[in-house]
């Protein structure tokens, strides 16, 4: 727990979140400033700052990360079509220094991002 973080404070309930899934590792919510119909930010309990700051420990963390985006995918009706992205580092986008995971779906998707 970072107290300056404001995903670990989601975390801990001190700011609220609409969250759509928790369970023991993880907690996920939808996105404050949503980028498709379905924005929904996939993160651990615990403070990792970002993909490269993941070790071999958490290989099984990230795991649960992907199904739970997966199986949240199906249950919010976008399982046909959807993107799975994560920022790492702010020449990428990153803006909130906590590890998660965007789930986006409900709209037609171009590529290559910007
Ligand atoms: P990134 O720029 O990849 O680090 O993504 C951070 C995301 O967190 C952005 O899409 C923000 O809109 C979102 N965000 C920031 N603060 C909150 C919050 N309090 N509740 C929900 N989403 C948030």
């Amino acid at each position: 727990m970072s107290a300056t973080c404001i995903f670990c404070r989601i975390v801990a309930e001190e700011v609220p979140a609409a969250f759509v899934h928790k369970d023991d590792d993880l907690v996920a919510f939808r996105d404050l400033s949503p980028q498709a119909p379905c924005h929904v930010l996939v993160i651990p309990r615990k403070h990792v700052g970002s993909l490269n700051d993941a070790g071999g420990e958490d290989t099984l963390l990230l795991g649960k990360m992907l199904a739970a985006a997966k199986a949240i995918a199906q249950r919010e009706g976008i399982g046909a079509g959807y993107r799975i992205v994560t920022n790492c580092g702010a020449s990428a986008g990153q803006s909130v220094f906590h590890l998660h995971l965007h789930l986006l779906g409900g709209r037609p998707m171009s590529w290559p991002p910007g």
